[in-house]
């Protein structure tokens, strides 16, 4: 790879596993054996806004007890090397790129650290808000509180610049991500239209897979950092 390449990487729970946190597909389209259903929609936020959010103060919980992986640091290796033309885009919400020390992510699916009022939209962190009350609710209007997840149904963060980097891009690489959640799935997609190269890193085939020209199949955190270091031509 050039150095002026622009370089997109794609990360989804996969990248997470190494660390001890199940993946989404893990059982069945169980998320933590919930129905996405009944824990990441707006509908069941709703209909059941103590269990939600019981199952988001536990993924949170649970996100500070685990350490970034092998295959995180390694993407912050890749960053070093390209700087402003590397961009990390993630679906995961764990936290773990940044705790590893990758600068240019975005969160597109938000994250597990926050939390908002769904009245005056006020951000918090999640060690800011008192997270004992079944429904915590916000310090300022006193309204509820929610998870600042992208629930289905809701628009992503940041597709307007997503969209901008697919455009320029050079090299995409999508790691640990099945494939299946939308619009996320469609990027590799669009960088392969855009005359990118594409690789994949995973554990398996991808329901994507017809658009990866170039395919590592196994664990992240086993193949990234030789495959980084091939990438950054430091073999
Ligand atoms: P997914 O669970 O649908 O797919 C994970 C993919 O990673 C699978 O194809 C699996 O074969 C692969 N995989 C498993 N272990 C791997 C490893 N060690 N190395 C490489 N690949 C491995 O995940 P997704 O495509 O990211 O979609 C899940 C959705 O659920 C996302 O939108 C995300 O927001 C949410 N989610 C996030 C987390 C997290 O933040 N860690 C965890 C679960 C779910």
């Amino acid at each position: 790879m050039n150095k002026n390449d622009l370089i997109v990487v794609l990360t989804g729970a996969g990248i997470s596993a190494e660390s001890g946190i199940k993946t989404f597909r893990d059982y069945d389209g169980l998320w933590e054996n919930h129905r996405v259903e009944d824990v990441a929609t707006p509908e069941a936020f709703d209909r059941d806004p103590v269990m939600v959010w019981r199952f988001y103060k536990e993924r949170y919980f649970q996100s500070l007890d685990v350490l970034p992986n092998a295959g995180h640091y390694a993407l912050v290796d890749l960053e070093k090397h390209f700087g402003d033309n590397f961009l990390l885009i993630t679906q995961n919400v764990d936290g773990l790129h940044e705790r590893a020390g990758s600068k240019r992510v975005l969160e597109m699916h938000g994250k597990l650290l926050t939390c908002f009022c769904v009245g005056c939209k006020a951000n918090y962190k999640m060690n800011e808000v008192d997270l004992n009350p079944e429904i915590p609710t916000c310090p300022a209007c006193g309204k509820f509180l929610r998870p600042d997840i992208v629930w289905f149904g809701e628009m992503p963060y940041f597709l307007e610049e997503i969209y901008q980097a697919l455009k320029k891009v050079s090299v995409f690489i999508s790691i640990g991500t099945s494939g299946h959640v939308y619009p996320a799935s469609y990027f590799i997609a669009m960088a392969k239209q855009n005359k990118a190269k594409t690789i994949g890193v995973n554990f398996e085939r991808p329901e994507n897979n017809i658009f990866i020209e170039e395919f590592h199949q196994g664990k992240a955190g086993e193949l990234l950092p030789e495959l980084v270091k091939e990438w950054i031509g430091d073999l």
